[in-house]
């Protein structure tokens, strides 16, 4: 027997309650009960209630010591993370990055497979369920229930239509209802978002943002791209356009771009433009440590680019150099308007250093003094890692609807059950 409250912003639904309940939890180590009481605003036995029963359903663990403010440390109540597995798919441009993981981030098995996004929906689709399959085949016996499929997508995303929005240079994408199509093919929750916000959400939940909560993670790889985490959240402005620096036109340039225009950042400064320029180099003799990399493939992949880069082929150098400027160019105007505490660069190139210090010296000495006042630029440590990794949580959040909350705490069962089991 469910009681509810009569009034408050949980009145409509009991669930609502319980899924701000474990919202807080999951942000937080440890929540005491009238933590929670503050938080959401509802009424002390209302609260005690919930919080019951989201423990006999295995989904907060009760007895974790809280923080002490003097005097003995009061008890809390922690999410129970490693209770269920989720999914993450990054489709970058040219690979489909796969990992399981809890809902505490830790990671229970990662692949990479090749794969070309342009040559369109079918194709991609297809590679995707047969990774995710392979991935879930591959687990241990005994393993938690997963719960759900997250997918990252290398262009602006509706999370809610579950497809992509005019994605530049994959016009065959447009609207293609990737959420659904991968929820039948699967048989999980599919939730789809912009792979340079998973990048962020991903980087976040493994510390490596930890103190910051204004930051622009920016993705420099086949393409460029830039997530905005304002105040600790995803920012994704009306279309899910915010953070798409790649096709701001400069001005100064007259290339064209695979979005139709000319001049876009990413149409001189990102990979596919920077590998391109870098063969014509290695064939006037102007990049001798690329040359003896090169192999067929055409452009050549980024991270041979990125070993000519290590090691310190001067002609591949100065072409970084240039396009860093470029970058740091157009994130000095959105430090202005963001004022972040951090920018950190990740992808296959935006983790170089020869990239990053263009980026730093650029950026700093054109922001506006006050927004480049302490300003960090950093690599990302994990590298290509946070993008699936991040997808996956990103759809953990949307999982926990207050209808499965109420599914799994009326199912008499402890734990994430899963549908099938409860029926
Ligand atoms: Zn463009």
């Amino acid at each position: 027997m469910v009681t509810r409250p009569t009034s408050g912003p949980f009145s409509s639904n009991p669930f609502l309650l319980s899924r701000r309940i474990l919202a807080i939890a999951r942000e937080r180590d440890v929540v005491t009960r009238s933590e929670l009481i503050d938080a959401t605003g509802a009424g002390k036995s209302i609260v005690v209630q919930r919080v019951g029963e989201l423990v006999a359903a295995g989904l907060l663990r009760d007895g974790a010591k809280a923080a002490s403010t003097g005097g003995r440390a009061p008890q809390g109540v922690t999410f129970n993370g490693t209770g269920a597995l989720l999914v993450g798919v990054h489709v970058a441009a040219s690979r489909i990055d796969v990992v399981i993981t809890d809902y505490d981030g830790r990671r229970r098995s990662a692949g990479s497979v090749a794969n070309d996004v342009t040559a369109g929906p079918a194709p991609t689709l297809e590679a995707v369920v047969a990774a995710v399959r392979a991935a879930i085949a591959g687990l241990p016996p005994g393993s938690p229930p997963v719960l759900g499929v997250g997918v990252g997508l290398p262009a602006p995303v509706d999370p809610e239509a579950g497809c992509m929005v005019a994605p530049p240079g994959m016009p065959e994408w447009d609207g293609v209802p990737v959420a659904a199509l991968l929820g039948d093919a699967l048989g999980l929750d599919v939730h789809v978002d912009n792979d340079v916000n998973a990048t962020a959400v991903g980087e976040l939940s493994l510390g490596q943002l930890a103190g910051h909560r204004d930051v622009v993670v920016v993705t420099v790889a086949a393409g460029i791209g830039a997530a905005l985490l304002l105040d600790g959240r995803i920012h994704r402005g009306r279309h899910g356009a915010a953070g798409d620096i790649g096709h701001v036109a400069l001005g100064d340039s007259r290339v064209a771009c695979s979005c139709g225009r000319t001049g876009c950042l990413a149409a001189s400064a990102g990979g596919v433009a920077l590998a391109r320029e870098a063969v014509a180099l290695a064939r006037e003799g102007r990049a001798p440590l690329l040359a003896p990399l090169l192999d067929d493939a055409e452009p050549p992949e980024l991270d041979v680019l990125a070993r000519a880069l290590a090691l310190g082929d001067p002609g591949v150098g100065a072409l970084v150099r240039r396009a860093g400027e470029r970058i740091g160019r157009v994130l000095a105007f959105v430090a202005g308007i963001v004022n972040p505490s951090l920018v950190v660069l990740t992808g296959e190139l935006g983790t170089s250093e020869v990239l990053a210090g263009a980026v730093r010296s650029t950026l700093l000495g054109n922001a506006p003094v006050l927004a480049g006042r302490d300003l960090l630029v950093r690599t990302s440590r994990l590298g290509a890692a946070s993008g699936a990794l991040g997808a996956a949580l990103l759809a953990g959040d949307e999982i926990l609807t207050a209808d499965r909350i109420r599914r799994w705490v009326e199912s008499g069962r402890s734990g994430f059950v899963v549908e099938d089991d409860a029926a």
